[in-house]
């Protein structure tokens, strides 16, 4: 084209376009995972410190792609979230976590909470507790089923509104984690203004709670605020036993990680349950 300007010009290179074709192939792609149901959720069990026993779980998707085998989020979350599918996604997600819940209950199983993780677009679209309502009910479940972890940056896209959203899931009985603390810039006694029932200390900082100082200390703050405020703790990205101890002295609440278990296909983890695999 004539008109085209000297930056775009500029701009312009076969690996930006390759890249924006290999976007648009995978969007393709994804509409057509939720299509045929090429969709996982693998399950991580989150493990009580005092009891030792499993407490529920946190649903992680997987993409079982038709040429490339099981993908994890990493590969496709950033071109759903771009393309807007994320919504779509996650509302699959919330009716298969219900679905998967049902199945369980009806094969004796005790109901235990399953935690969903929101994207920042499904939480700012507004629809996620008529999607949870209805998938609840069509699955004949109760809110406790169901928990929805959410991050520091999602809500601090716009403090007011999400706040209000989540007052609005907590009437509704829901309990609310705050995802991968530490790794923002807003400080608990901030967050302390929204509605969180929890807060999951980020994989990070739970990695060098056994070695590093400044880690472990980070770590024993978090705690010990979290409890002052009436929140559980969640350590998440346990892999060791030296990790385990620590902080299990810290008075952290639960764990979830390596150390116990990888995040498992639906038989697997309910297989745990039914043994009554501890700590
Ligand atoms: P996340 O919510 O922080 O989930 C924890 C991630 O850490 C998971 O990666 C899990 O497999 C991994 N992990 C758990 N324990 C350990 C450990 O001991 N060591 C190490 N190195 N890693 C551990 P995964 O399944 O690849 O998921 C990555 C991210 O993708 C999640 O991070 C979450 O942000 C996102 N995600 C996963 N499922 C969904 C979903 O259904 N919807 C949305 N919107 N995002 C999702
Ligand atoms: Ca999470
Ligand atoms: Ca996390
Ligand atoms: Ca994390």
């Amino acid at each position: 084209q004539a008109r085209l300007s000297g930056e775009r010009q500029a701009t312009y290179s076969p690996e930006l376009n390759a890249r924006m074709v290999e976007k648009h192939e995978m969007e393709r792609q994804l509409r057509e995972a939720l299509a045929r149901q090429q969709f996982v959720l693998h399950f991580q069990p989150k493990v009580d410190l005092d009891q030792g026993c499993i407490t529920g779980a946190e649903a992680l998707i997987r993409w079982q792609h038709p040429g490339r085998g099981l993908l994890s989020p990493g590969e496709f979350i950033a071109v759903a979230e771009e393309t807007g599918l994320i919504v779509s996604i996650g509302e699959w997600v919330i009716q298969a976590v219900c679905a998967q819940q049902a199945a369980w209950r009806e094969r004796g199983m005790p109901t235990l909470p399953v935690a969903v993780n929101l994207s920042a677009l499904q939480f700012r679209e507004g629809r996620v507790r008529l999607c949870v309502e209805q998938a609840l009910r069509d699955n004949g479940l109760e809110a406790d089923a169901i928990e929805l972890e959410l991050t520091e940056t999602l809500v601090m896209q716009n403090p007011g509104e999400a706040e209000r959203t989540m007052q609005d899931l907590r009437q509704f009985g829901l309990h609310l984690s705050l995802d991968d603390f530490g790794t923002g810039y807003s400080s608990l006694a901030y967050l302390k203004l929204f509605p969180f029932n929890s807060v999951k200390i980020d994989r990070a900082f739970v990695t060098d709670v056994s070695r590093g100082e400044q880690d472990a200390a980070i770590a024993l703050a978090i705690i010990a605020m979290a409890h002052s405020m009436r929140m559980h703790v969640i350590a998440e990205g346990v892999e060791t036993q030296e990790q385990l101890q620590f902080l299990r002295r810290a008075g952290c609440d639960q764990i979830q990680g390596y150390y116990f278990s990888r995040p498992v296909p639906a038989d697997d983890y309910a297989r745990m349950l039914q043994e009554g695999k501890r700590l």
